[in-house]
């Protein structure tokens, strides 16, 4: 036999063991059944699964019920088509959870039936989780040159623009012209706010970090909001600690993102809500979590949250979240978020106390 560069039986074996993806090979027992016939199990040990010794058992004590139809599905198309098969599935360990792979199915083909199957999976899900952050600080880094832009073409005019509304105000004594100018004058300032959103991210570098009192940030925010909550008969609480904390931080941007949360949990709540902001510390953190009982997000939704432009809202933005996630990055902090359809939802800001 020809020597094919040192693959020895011995060499095959310690390939096999510590190779770093998953190899497998699959005996064709008929369409519908499949056997391991050889794992790398050193591999396998990375994934929990209920059984060990898995070689010489069926795909589906491997994988569980439902996900060895799905591999078997697979398998199928191979076996038709008696051709290599590429393709990205994912599956569900029970300790480690969800776990994205790369697969190759090659079909080992002997008297023009598919005998056994040999399959290599390689885990993808942190590369994977990687590219999507990539795309979403992409997809941030253009929004900002984008706001950069249109804010500042934008300010000018309106600021002339609601320059001569005062001016024809002061002048009318039309009580019809009168409610128009009124309704300008807020259709102006929706405007003006939104290109204000736009700014804020436009403008992340020019920031000053100090030491601000973390309960005076939230009382300022609250008086900001409560017009809009009182319209809408809901109350806002706050529960602070006995001991005020200071955080590191640039309060108007820290102001935003409360603002934001808060404005979002008003959004949600029915008339007649109540919205529970708590400040809590410890050492190292200051947490502030607002919550509501408003109409909830499901399980699925919660990933998407903070992703630009993604929004359930007929006049929304959907920058509100993805505006926090960029000023929280900056302070160092994170969010997170609690909720449940129907019952309300709970967002906690944590902020490290200090960092340099
Ligand atoms: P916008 O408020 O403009 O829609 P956001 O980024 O602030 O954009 O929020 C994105 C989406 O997250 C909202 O459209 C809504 O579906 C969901 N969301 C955020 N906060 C809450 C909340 N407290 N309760 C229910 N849904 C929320
Ligand atoms: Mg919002």
């Amino acid at each position: 036999m020809e020597k094919e560069s040192g693959l020895d039986t011995n060499n095959l074996k310690l390939i096999f063991r510590h190779i770093s993806d998953l190899i497998f090979l699959i005996r064709v027992v008929d369409l519908q059944h499949y056997e391991i016939e050889a794992i790398n199990e050193g591999y396998l040990a990375h994934y929990q699964t209920t059984k060990k010794n898995i070689s010489g058992k069926r795909i589906e004590e491997f994988l569980g019920v439902d996900q060895g139809i799905k591999a078997i599905r697979r398998f199928q198309e191979v076996i038709i088509r008696k051709e290599t098969l590429h393709f990205e599935e994912a599956y569900t360990f029970p300790e480690q959870g969800y776990r994205m792979f790369d697969i190759t199915l090659v079909p080992i083909i002997e008297e023009n039936t598919v005998a056994n199957l040999i399959g290599t999976a390689k885990d993808i899900t942190e590369k994977r989780i990687n590219e999507e952050q990539m795309v979403q600080s992409e997809k941030l880094s253009v929004v900002g040159q984008l706001a950069a832009g249109i804010g500042h073409e934008l300010k000018n005019p309106l600021t002339s623009l609601k320059g001569f509304l005062k001016l024809i105000d002061s002048e009318n004594s039309n009580q019809d012209i009168e409610r128009y100018i009124k309704v300008m004058d807020t259709e102006f300032n929706r405007i003006e706010q939104i290109i204000d959103e736009f700014l804020i991210l436009a403008k992340p570098n020019k920031i000053h970090f100090s030491h601000y009192r973390i309960d005076h940030i939230i009382e300022e925010v609250i008086e900001l909001l409560n017009a809009q909550a009182n319209m809408e008969s809901i109350v806002l609480t706050t529960e602070y600690p006995d001991i005020p904390s200071q955080v590191y931080c640039e309060n108007n941007q820290l102001k935003q993102v409360f603002i934001n949360i808060i404005k979002n949990a008003i959004e949600a709540s029915r008339d007649g809500g109540r919205i529970f902001i708590k400040i809590a510390t410890n050492e190292e953190h200051i947490q502030v979590s607002i919550r509501d009982h408003g109409e909830g997000i499901s399980q699925e939704d919660i990933d998407k949250l903070g992703s630009p432009f993604y929004t359930t809202k007929k006049n929304g933005t959907g920058l509100g979240l993805a505006i926090c996630k960029r000023i929280i990055d900056k302070h160092k902090g994170r969010l997170q978020i609690d909720s449940s359809v129907g019952q309300g939802t709970e967002i906690t800001v944590i902020l490290p106390i200090n960092f340099t």
